[in-house]
């Protein structure tokens, strides 16, 4: 799954590329990309057509298009393998193509004779309409927190869910209603910067120590993004969470048995609710039973 940084690199590019166009057509070329619409591919379509979208928003991982004059919004959930792609209409079609949105041309577009395009080769993914909330996100999203890059993240409140809840760190971190956009990897990373083991006890923590892994989880995710904040500036946007833009980067994920760049301690890799978890286990020392 791609991670914050990555959605938000195609945030930028959607931002760029296609905000404040209006919709001409849209063709839905497999059903199963629409799946989450539940009255079907033609009311999407329908729905679309003749509404301009507004400025993409993200929340974690989750990215949007908000559609102006309606109260709705398009989700885009781009599972293992979508990508939202910019296009020329003249441009062949992608053996994946899933969906084809079509716009008006107007004078001074930034980019015209382009469409955007849906591509998922392996169909988890898709788009779907939603009704917004007050605060403007789509509803099925309304349970989610903000993300540590948004700048109404609220770090106290974060810590006084951490001192509340029965849990250990890492969970805490992947609970999208406590803090959303981190995901397996960059909880890793921060946890390895921040010299905490994964199963440490959230309740233990104090605030200072708060404060100094939340700082380590922006600073991951801020240099993930300075990375592939570049790749948007080519007539492209593309994202791909198994081949992330980011991994030459890495500390801690994907790095078992070699040295920890800290201390050349051999990484060690252990299952995890179904996925991995990377630490070192010097720098990083499992927490005391008590
Ligand atoms: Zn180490």
């Amino acid at each position: 799954m791609p991670e914050l940084p990555e959605v938000e690199v195609v945030r930028r590019g959607l931002e760029r590329w296609v905000a404040h166009r209006t919709v001409a057509d849209v063709q839905v070329l497999h059903p199963r990309a629409v799946r989450r619409h539940l009255a079907g591919a033609d009311d999407f379509a329908h729905r679309l057509k003749g509404h301009a979208f507004g400025a993409p928003m993200r929340r974690g991982k989750y990215l949007w298009l908000p559609l102006a004059d309606s109260g709705m919004s398009v989700l885009a959930h781009l599972g293992m393998s979508g990508q939202l792609l910019v296009k020329t209409r003249q441009a062949p079609d992608e053996k994946h193509l899933r969906i084809r949105v079509r716009f008006e041309d107007a004078a001074g577009e930034a980019a015209p004779g382009t469409e955007l395009r849906f591509v998922d080769q392996r169909t988890f993914g898709g788009l779907s309409l939603h009704e917004n909330t007050p605060d403007g996100l789509p509803d099925v999203i309304a349970h989610i927190a903000r993300d540590p890059l948004d700048p109404l993240f609220d770090d106290e409140a974060f810590h006084q869910a951490l001192r509340r809840s029965r849990t250990t760190i890492k969970r805490a971190l992947l609970n999208q209603s406590l803090i959303s956009g981190v995901g397996n990897i960059y909880a890793d990373e921060a946890l390895w910067r921040a010299r905490l083991h994964y199963e440490r006890p959230t309740a233990t923590f104090t605030r200072p120590r708060t404060t100094q892994l939340l700082g380590h989880v922006r600073d991951v995710m801020n240099a993930a993004l300075s990375v592939g904040g570049t790749s948007f500036d080519s007539l492209y946007v593309n994202v791909n969470g198994e081949s992330g833009y980011f991994d030459r980067s890495l500390d801690a994920y994907g790095r078992e048995d070699e040295p920890c760049r800290r201390c050349g301690t051999p990484m060690r890799r252990r299952p995890w609710m179904n996925r991995s978890s990377y630490f070192c286990p010097r720098c990083q020392r499992p927490p005391r039973l008590s």
